[in-house]
């Protein structure tokens, strides 16, 4: 029995299902969740000491790399001086402002204000009521496959690890919350021009993943979130562009800078980031336009509040990451993923397994299907069976990938050419292990 296992076991007797987030419980791969117990740059070592390359990235956080000197060093000096206040700091200014510097492009600045939460899941459950309080309405039109974490009135036909398990929903969620969300198909104006029509006047915003990355990745058809966000106002209602995953990750300024440097310009109405915006501690956030976020209190009606939330150490690792985030280091991730996508293709293609890697900036994705998958319908069409044998060869040769076919690659600035290469190395016999 490895310590895995051992611990595993143990796990299981007094923590529901051995794991404190399903995804990590190895469901839709079978086998032992490896228990980590470190990582630096890219490489994560299990509790039986072994190392593997990792393409998870703690699900995004570590786009520098996994425990960053400077990022751990920033911690630590913030833990000498206070582990949590419960008041305003300087550096909870800093980040706020560095955040609005960040998001910008093509002489738009979205983001003026920004309040600092401490998961995604808050951040997107308090734009929505801060969507609800702006607009005096209840609706939200959200999109089937888009995962915005797991508050009651997201949890309508959700992906990630509600895709994984397969559950049509989940139980706990009171029918009258759910009925307060519209699910339409992902990409499909026609459908959100027709939930418009039938309810424009009581929805208060449509929320959409800046590039979905829930359901596999999903590259937006051309201007999307451009005609989202013009259909939305049309509507008198706001546009939330959930940026959790890819805000700092896909470009420096999010999917959104990404889109409107390479297509039409748009402005969200509120975004969200979480991830890479803590560094790999717990801080998320949302940001818009002065004149909607004043709606929060203090200055305004909605209420919001978190006792951690701006935490100082969360805050410190975030600058820190944030700093460190370069232009640079994202042409060296895009490379990297140029790198990992290409030897992938070639050994599935070698194998002759039918697949597709859908891809936005350095976030790509592996489908089992003849062609990247536009929606969440779709996405489970994919011969979804071909990915446990892959993901355990892949596991057995030392690289650590996402424990479901739903999730997208993560790489890092500290994947260099000999992670690459080990990389590169192993995706053969996966390729193999997935034709059988
Ligand atoms: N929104 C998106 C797009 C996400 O990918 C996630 C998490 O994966 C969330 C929201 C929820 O964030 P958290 O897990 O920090 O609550």
């Amino acid at each position: 029995m490895t310590r895995n296992d051992e611990l595993f076991d143990r796990a299981r007797n007094v923590i529901p299902g051995g794991v404190n987030s399903p995804v990590r419980a190895f469901g839709s791969v079978g086998g032992t969740p490896l228990f980590l117990q470190s990582a630096r740059g890219a490489y994560v070592t299990d509790a039986d000491g072994r190392e593997y390359v990792d393409l998870v990235a703690s699900w995004g956080p570590a786009l520098i790399g996994h425990t960053h000197p400077q990022v751990v060093d920033a911690v630590k000096a913030a833990a000498e001086k206070g582990l949590s206040f419960g008041a305003p700091t300087e550096g909870e200014v800093q980040l706020a402002g560095v955040i609005a510097d960040r998001v910008q492009a093509a002489g738009l600045s979205p983001v003026e204000e920004v309040r600092l939460v401490s998961t995604g899941t808050e951040a997107t459950m308090t734009a929505i009521r801060l969507a609800r309080g702006v607009t005096g309405r209840d609706l939200l039109v959200k999109f089937d496959g888009n995962y915005h974490g797991h508050s009651d009135g997201l949890l309508a036909a959700a992906g990630s690890g509600v895709a994984t398990l397969a559950l049509p929903g989940t139980a706990g969620v009171p029918a009258g919350v759910a009925a307060e969300t519209l699910v339409v198909p992902y990409g499909d104006l026609e459908a959100v021009r027709e939930v418009i029509a039938a309810y424009g006047d009581r929805i208060a915003a449509i929320i959409v993943e800046g590039a979905p990355a829930n359901m596999g990745v999903v590259e937006p058809p051309y201007g999307f979130n451009a005609d989202l966000a013009e259909m939305a106002h049309g509507a008198g209602a706001l546009l939330i562009l959930d940026e959790v995953l890819t805000g700092f990750r896909v470009h420096r300024a999010g999917a959104w800078g990404l889109q409107v440097e390479n297509g039409p310009a748009y402005e969200p109405d509120i975004i969200t980031f979480g991830k890479v915006v803590g560094g790999g501690m717990p801080l998320a956030a949302l940001g818009g336009k002065r004149a909607i976020m004043e709606h929060l209190a203090p200055t305004g009606p909605v209420y919001q509040a978190g006792t951690l939330s701006g935490n100082p150490l969360s805050v410190a690792a975030g600058l820190a990451t944030l700093e460190l985030a370069t232009d640079e280091v994202y042409a060296h991730i895009n490379a990297a993923a140029d790198t990992v996508t290409s030897a992938l293709t070639s050994a599935l293609a070698a194998e002759g397994v039918v697949h597709a890697i859908p891809r936005v900036g350095s976030l790509f994705g592996l489908a089992f299907f003849d062609r990247a998958p536009a929606n969440y319908e779709i996405a489970k069409m994919q011969e979804a069976h071909r990915y446990p044998p892959f993901f355990h060869a892949m596991l057995a040769g030392g690289v650590n990938l996402p424990p479901s076919v739903y999730e997208a690659w993560f790489l890092t600035a500290a994947h260099d050419d000999e992670a690459l290469g080990r990389i590169v190395d192993v995706l053969p016999a996966a390729a193999k292990a997935a034709a059988s």
